[in-house]
């Protein structure tokens, strides 16, 4: 039997979204995503960066993004929360409608504890994470001091175009 994992691992997930549905706005769906992770049994202080409105990375023909860094303890493992991260997007009602497009919300794992994971579900660290200023903007907000690859997250936000995201007051 798999013994549970009794740890609280500190977590970080990103969250995106540029789509409207029957189900609510950009904004509505970072913020039940946000309540369904502060009522989930096995997740506990959740925080939130500011939400922010980006520029869409790949096709230019899409709405703006608004995007937040989400923050907080669990006692899941790496593939379990991933896949409640997959639940979330599903509960938004996105449909996968082409690379790097629009979608209702997306949800990253950005980090799990010091963990550094490489399969091919799922990659911690995630990729990007030290390239895109709508990741590592609200990231700082929430861990300024945490390190990846020898680089802290608030150097790295320092070399990003801040310009390029609009902080907004939701
Ligand atoms: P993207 O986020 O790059 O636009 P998707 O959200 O469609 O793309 O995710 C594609 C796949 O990325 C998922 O099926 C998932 O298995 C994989 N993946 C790998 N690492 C991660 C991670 N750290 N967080 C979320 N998904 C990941
Ligand atoms: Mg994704």
């Amino acid at each position: 039997m798999i013994s549970p994992n009794s740890d609280w691992i500190s977590c970080y997930v990103g969250l995106g979204s540029n789509l409207t549905n029957e189900l609510g706005t950009p904004a509505e769906h970072l913020r039940q995503a946000i309540e369904r992770l502060q009522v989930h049994e096995q997740i506990m202080n959740v925080q939130s960066s500011s939400f922010y409105a980006s520029a869409p990375m790949g096709p230019q023909d899409q709405p703006d993004f608004i995007n937040a860094v989400v923050s907080f303890k669990t006692r899941l493992t790496p593939f379990e929360l991933l896949s409640f991260c997959q639940s979330l997007e599903q509960r938004a009602g996105r449909t996968k409608l082409r690379h790097w497009g629009e979608r209702s919300l997306d949800v990253d794992l950005l980090l799990y504890g010091q963990q550094q994971i490489a399969t091919p579900v799922l990659t911690v660290p995630h990729a990007g994470i030290s390239e895109r200023n709508f990741v590592l903007i609200p990231l700082a907000e929430l861990a300024p001091d945490i390190i990846i690859k020898g680089r802290a997250i608030s150097d790295y936000a320092q070399s990003q175009d801040w310009t390029a995201l609009k902080r907004l007051d939701l």
